[in-house]
């Protein structure tokens, strides 16, 4: 078990203060041009080629800028360039190392309105969501450069016989391959590149193919605050062409993912595919998240912790809520706070400080809820929904609806939107229910309300799951505060933003000299 070490969250923004908001929204209109150009960043340089357009997830007929896709011939350039690079970038050394990472996050600050303009743009994030992002970025940098400095630097001591020197030292695994998703765009980008360079690897990051724009800007600050470029290559594309090619490449020593769980799985046996070692994959993917509700919670709470949970970031994220399990006796009355809550619900342009919910990614995220919500209409009973007014019709936009289910079964599998999942449930019930949440195979998050503490308590110890949230809402981990991530169908088990996540992405030495 490493040690906490001592550092400062990132800074925010009031946006509930005009003062501070006016020159906000200006400073994030001036992120976003449709000129902007991705494309493949290999040795620090950005290679040409044919472009396709980016579009606005709410609204079609807006561009956010171009991307071009890396070749599958760029793939393999971009790794081996990694790879000659990745021993200097090690020998660097952890202070180096963490230096970078603490100017990243100083430029990423200073840029945070230009970012947040971006965000908004090009994945559709609320501007409340976007600025939560751009800190959440800024926090990894800063704790894992404070992280990697205390529990990367070896022990030059070792104890041992007279006449012998014992040196136990941690490097980089070689080149990392960092897949990340269109969800957090930046953070998670950010936390995984940033995790595998101060650990000492090399990395070669492949962001997902709906958010390459920020993808390109993370990189920039990268290499501006001193990452050298053959140390961090950008491959935007898609994951069939170019994560493909990468994961086969000779050169690859692990593989850090967030996504789906069905792309983690495939991720997985490439890997057990290739010939010579075996590689580590770092996995964080989806979950069933419930949260249990019971008679003695304060609804107010509930239903507030509720709505974030379930519909913040219009459900796209792999923390949210998917089914409430609520007491008999407490259902009703909840129920009919949560659609008086639904009710004030504010969908629309993400790019409006109003905007309580945006669109989802893009028209397939958005078909996969239209077909899950026909399903529903059969095999569930609607009980509460949002209203989608005539002028989002031209974005991928998606109202909140809840469903009431009968049993967590049901649902075989994650289903990333705002649809939420109501069952009742009765005391005598719960040992069921605890095997139903740990038989789904995931284990991401869980949340409990309740005012009794032993009632958290027998949650926490008979459900398997990687983040518990007691009488709170359950998105929105703080990195250094909640280390996140789950196992099982969820992901591999390392906590992001924990105090022994850069480890996965290191190894040790010992060396032992007769002197
Ligand atoms: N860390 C995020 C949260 O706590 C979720 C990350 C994800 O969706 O992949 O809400």
């Amino acid at each position: 078990q490493q040690a906490n070490v001592s550092w400062q969250n990132s800074r925010g923004i009031d946006l509930a203060d005009p003062v501070a908001v006016s020159p906000l929204l200006e400073a994030m209109a001036a992120g976003v041009r449709p000129d902007a150009l991705a494309g493949p960043v290999i040795g620090g340089e950005r290679k040409p080629g044919d472009s396709t357009l980016v579009i606005s997830p709410a609204d079609h007929s807006v561009q956010v800028g171009k991307v071009i896709d890396a070749s599958p011939a760029q793939v393999t350039e971009a790794m081996a360039r990694a790879y000659a690079a990745q021993p200097a970038w090690d020998a660097l050394g952890i202070d180096a190392r963490a230096a970078c990472l603490e100017r990243a996050a100083d430029l990423l600050e200073q840029e945070c309105e230009s970012l947040m303009g971006l965000i908004v743009a090009e994945a559709g994030r609320t501007i409340d969501d976007a600025l939560s992002e751009v800190r959440e970025a800024v926090d990894f940098c800063r704790y894992y450069a404070r992280q990697g400095q205390h529990s990367l630097r070896g022990d030059d001591h070792l104890p041992g016989p007279t006449g012998e020197d014992n040196r136990l030292s941690w490097h980089g695994r070689g080149v990392f391959l960092c897949i990340s998703p269109w969800n957090f765009p930046l953070a998670i980008f950010a936390g995984q590149v940033v995790a595998a360079l101060v650990a000492g690897n090399s990395v070669v990051a492949k962001p997902a193919e709906q958010t390459p724009l920020i993808a390109a800007r993370a990189v920039d600050i990268l290499h501006r605050a001193g990452v050298p470029g053959d140390a961090l290559q950008l491959l935007p594309g898609d994951g069939a062409t170019v994560g493909g090619a990468a994961v086969r490449d000779p050169h690859l020593a692990g593989v850090v993912f967030t996504g789906s769980t069905d792309t983690a799985k495939l991720i997985n046996r490439q890997l057990a595919e290739r010939d010579g070692t075996i590689l580590p994959l770092i996995a964080e993917t989806g979950g069933l998240n419930v949260m249990l509700v019971d008679s003695t919670a304060l609804p107010e709470q509930v239903v507030d912790d509720v709505i974030s949970s379930a519909f913040q970031s219009a459900g796209q994220r792999c923390s949210a809520l998917r089914v409430l399990y609520l007491q008999e006796d407490v259902a009703d009355n909840i129920i009919t706070m949560l659609r008086g809550a639904m009710a004030e619900l504010k969908l629309g342009d993400p790019a409006a400080l109003s905007t309580d919910i945006g669109p989802v990614i893009d028209l397939d995220a958005r078909q996969m809820l239209e077909r899950h919500e026909q399903r529903m209409q059969r095999e569930g009973k609607l009980l509460a929904s949002c209203e989608l007014d005539a002028a989002h019709r031209e974005g991928n936009f998606f109202a909140p609806q809840v469903y009431e289910i009968e049993k967590l079964g049901q649902l075989e599998r994650e289903v990333f939107g705002p649809i939420l999942h109501v069952i009742r449930y009765k005391v005598a019930d719960l040992p069921r229910i605890y095997d139903d949440i740990n038989a789904s195979g995931y284990g991401l998050t869980l949340g409990v309300h309740s005012r009794i503490d032993a009632f958290a308590r027998e949650v926490f110890r008979a459900t398997h799951v990687g983040n518990t949230y007691i009488n709170r809402n359950m998105v929105g981990a703080v990195p250094g505060v909640n280390p996140f991530g789950g196992h099982g169908l969820s992901g591999t088990g390392p906590k992001a933003g924990g105090p022994n996540y850069l480890l996965r992405f290191a190894t040790e030495r010992t060396r032992t000299e007769n002197v």
